[in-house]
């Protein structure tokens, strides 16, 4: 398939094989429908299952969003602090936390939650959440109220009273209670502990079906441990036949880049992407301390494309004469905090010629140097760059990287991982295929819930296993 023509087919499949719905006003986010001139069409549909349940959630959420009657009513029952007998409309309350990408992995995860346990997902937008991000759902927004009572979301943590794992470490709370609280935070950041972990047990899903509002933080992809519960099994086969696609269809459902964002995406595209023959991403995240740039990770970088044939290698003993006109043109977009790593690749197919007579472009859209989460353009170029990784024909990434995940989802990529350097070397070899374009968890509980002992979680059923670039950590495959 010729991927170089920018589609303008009017009869191009907007709504995504029919994952998004109809019924947007269509300015107020371009992306949404958008999307499908940039981005090849997937090979892998959403099973009807997903869309019938999407379908579902969406209905929900326009009878229970925010200042719904049924939205009311239930705040005012939190407010009151008793004990609630059933309601209308349950909740999961997502905290904006952590890195973009986490950020992104994690709202996908409490999303998958949500549509597994009939709640209503609502988004606290943080700093930028709503500068980012298109609503998702039509008519009601996803994002939480500003006057919503617990709005002091930092104060929550592993200690605070309200914390799940906390209370069951006092005893404060157990199954067969008969007055349980409004609201209970669940606390699934990298450092919780065996008690909170205790969410990815039935029983305890079972204690969370009486509770009208579930207030989560975390800052990790969690939907692999997801299917480890028994209860939620089946239905997750149903809705995902094929599991390596739960990211790539949630993601492509809920993410649209706000306007703003989309002119940074579809300006870069059309000037340095489009016109090339093919394109390559190159994720570049160093957890190195030390300012860069290294010799060590470019000459990973060179090893990994050179290997795998993503790239051509250039002659550096006498230029190659190749006529001019009908040269095939390949156009690599490097992304990365700091611009040395780009520098040293464009410069290696400036100086010299392609053994095969291609010619090589090398674009990197922003270098920013450090993160800077808190800040608005920075995240929206963060956005952008991630969502232009997802546009190449193929996708070279880092390790241990959530941007990359968040890169390799929407675009259906199975990346080359670039392995994680020890010792300032680079590893060899330097990459290696991934095994699906799932994201990984990466703080994984290590839990038999049934006997009540550890075990390797990446060992029970053969769609979940343990991941390339983190041993320890958990995908779908
Ligand atoms: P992770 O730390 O690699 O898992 O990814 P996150 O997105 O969660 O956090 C890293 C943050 O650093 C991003 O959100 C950006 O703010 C910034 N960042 C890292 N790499 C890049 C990059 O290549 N381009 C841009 N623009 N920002 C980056």
């Amino acid at each position: 398939e010729d991927a170089t023509s920018k589609p303008v087919d009017e009869h191009k499949d907007k709504l995504l094989d029919g994952l998004l719905t109809t019924g947007f006003e269509e300015r107020s986010c371009l992306s949404r429908y958008q999307s499908v001139l940039y981005r090849r069409a997937s090979p892998h549909k959403p099973s009807s299952h997903l869309k019938t349940m999407l379908r579902k959630y969406e209905d929900l959420h326009r009878r229970c969003g925010p200042y719904t009657e049924s939205y009311n009513k239930t705040v005012k029952k939190l407010k009151s602090g008793h004990h609630i007998t059933s309601t209308d409309c349950n909740y999961v309350v997502w905290i904006s936390y952590s890195g973009l990408g986490n950020r992104i992995l994690t709202l996908a995860s409490a999303f998958l939650y949500a549509l597994l346990t009939d709640r209503v997902l609502l988004v606290d937008r943080g700093k930028d959440i709503d500068d980012l991000f298109c609503e998702p759902f039509p008519e009601k927004s996803w994002l939480l109220p500003l006057d919503f009572p617990l709005n002091q979301f930092n104060n929550f943590d592993q200690k605070s009273p309200q914390c799940y794992g906390n209370m069951l470490k006092k005893n404060h709370i157990n199954n067969s209670m008969d007055s349980l609280p409004p609201y209970l935070y669940l606390h699934l950041a990298h450092d919780y502990d065996d008690h909170d972990k205790l969410f990815f047990c039935d029983q305890d899903q079972s204690l969370f079906r009486k509770i009208p509002w579930l207030i989560m933080k975390t800052d990790t992809y969690f939907i692999p441990s997801l299917f480890l519960i028994s209860s939620f099994d089946q239905e997750l086969s149903k809705l995902f036949p094929s599991r390596e696609t739960v990211f790539h269809h949630l993601g492509r459902y809920l993410f649209h880049p706000s306007n703003a964002v989309w002119g940074l995406i579809t300006r870069y595209y059309e000037v340095y992407l489009a016109n090339a023959d093919a394109r390559l991403g190159i994720q570049i995240r160093v957890f190195d301390t030390r300012p860069g740039p290294f010799q060590y990770v470019f000459d990973q970088i060179v090893a990994c494309f050179l290997k795998e044939n993503l790239l051509p290698e250039v002659s550096v003993q006498e230029p190659i004469v190749t006529p001019s006109g009908n040269r095939k043109s390949k156009a690599v977009l490097m992304t990365s905090l700091s611009s040395g790593y780009f520098e040293m690749v464009r410069n290696m197919y400036w100086e010299n010629p392609t053994v095969t007579g291609e010619v090589i472009g090398v674009y990197q859209p922003s270098n920013e140097e450090y993160q800077q989460t808190e800040k608005k353009t920075h995240n929206r170029k963060a956005w952008a760059e991630m969502y232009l990784l997802s546009l190449t024909d193929s996708l070279i990434t880092s390790s241990w990287s959530t941007f990359g995940y968040v890169a390799q989802g929407l675009g259906g990529l199975k990346p080359w991982i670039l392995y994680k350097p020890e010792n300032s070397t680079a590893p060899d070899p330097p990459c290696s295929r991934a095994m699906s374009m799932e994201p990984c968890f990466h703080a994984p509980p290590f839990y038999d819930c049934k006997a009540k002992t550890g075990i390797d979680t990446g060992a029970i059923v053969p769609h979940v296993r343990h991941c390339e670039d983190m041993s320890w950590g958990l995908k779908l495959v």
